[in-house]
């Protein structure tokens, strides 16, 4: 059997988000069950015995019990079989320095990602170090070159429009035995490229940090550009695909099942990602 399992959920900085006492953010340092980790996927092939992770966030040591959670065997290692990389922005990258020397000292660990996120990892410490000493192997994906992880599932690297400061950004297309699903934390926005690749897939886990215009200041909104939720309903409206949104901002009203917002993205036939969640494939 092949799965899917949601590592994470929350936008970058997570839920309960750094110096925030948004009802959210305060819900979630009172009760575990509310807590989001940064966004991270986990790939599971139990006949293969192979997992793998999309993205290495600041939660990683916890996202990787996680993942061994679900591994079904009482002696399945912690360590993934390879990583993943979609780009260069804190929720997706800090966690590899806990591969480093002062935390597991990984010997060779794969690491997939594009020629931009490697020229970044290598010039800047201390992800410079993991590749000197040996503690990743770094691998290059070229978007759009199908790579095979298992018997039964391979990955499909795309990119899509983000703020690229610092390297380019890729989402992923897993393909299992019987379900295609996209990944795609981070969108600025939707071209007919994006809207034919969601189409095209049976599940798509994409970007919903927001769920309207209006959750920070006019300024900062301008400054982080994703498509709010509102946005993907009306874009999206009557899609084959399954949408499960995923990378909620801790201002994000989806985080409340209670919600009006929650039960319109309900109402539409989409759904909110689920710390834990598993998608069997
Ligand atoms: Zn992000
Ligand atoms: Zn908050
Ligand atoms: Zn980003």
């Amino acid at each position: 059997m092949q799965k899917l399992v949601i590592l994470g959920s929350a936008q970058d900085g997570g839920v309960p988000h750094i110096g925030c006492a948004c009802s959210h953010c305060q819900q979630a340092r009172h009760d575990p069950a509310a807590v989001r980790m940064a966004p991270s996927l986990g790939i599971i092939d139990l006949e293969a015995d192979k997992a793998f992770v999309i993205d290495a966030s600041p939660h990683l040591p916890d996202q990787l019990y996680r993942l061994r959670s679900r591994r079904g065997r009482e002696e399945s290692p912690f360590l993934p079989d390879a990583i993943f990389l979609t780009h260069a922005h804190i929720g997706h990258y800090l966690g590899l320095a806990y591969l480093g020397k002062e935390g597991w000292n990984t010997q060779a660990l794969p690491l997939y990602c594009t020629a931009e996120m490697e020229s970044f990892l290598r010039h800047n410490k201390p992800f410079r170090y993991l590749l000197e000493q040996g503690n990743v192997c770094c691998h290059r994906l070229l978007p759009h070159q199908r790579h095979p992880l298992t018997p039964a599932l391979s990955l499909l690297p795309v990119e899509v429009p983000h703020r690229n400061e610092d390297a380019n950004t890729l989402a992923y297309v897993i393909q299992g035995r019987t379900l295609s699903v996209l990944y795609m934390p981070d969108l600025d926005y939707y071209t007919e490229a994006v809207l034919a690749l969601i189409r095209e897939v049976d599940i798509a886990i994409i970007d919903g940090t927001f769920f309207s215009g209006s959750e920070l200041p006019a300024m900062r909104m301008a400054g982080v550009p994703h498509p709010p939720v509102v946005e993907s309903l009306a874009r999206l409206e009557g899609i084959q695909t399954r949408i499960i949104f995923t990378h909620l901002n801790h201002t994000n009203p989806l985080l409340d099942p209670a919600h009006p917002a929650w039960q319109r993205v309900s109402a539409a036939g989409f759904a909110v990602a689920k710390e834990g969640e598993e998608i069997e494939i």
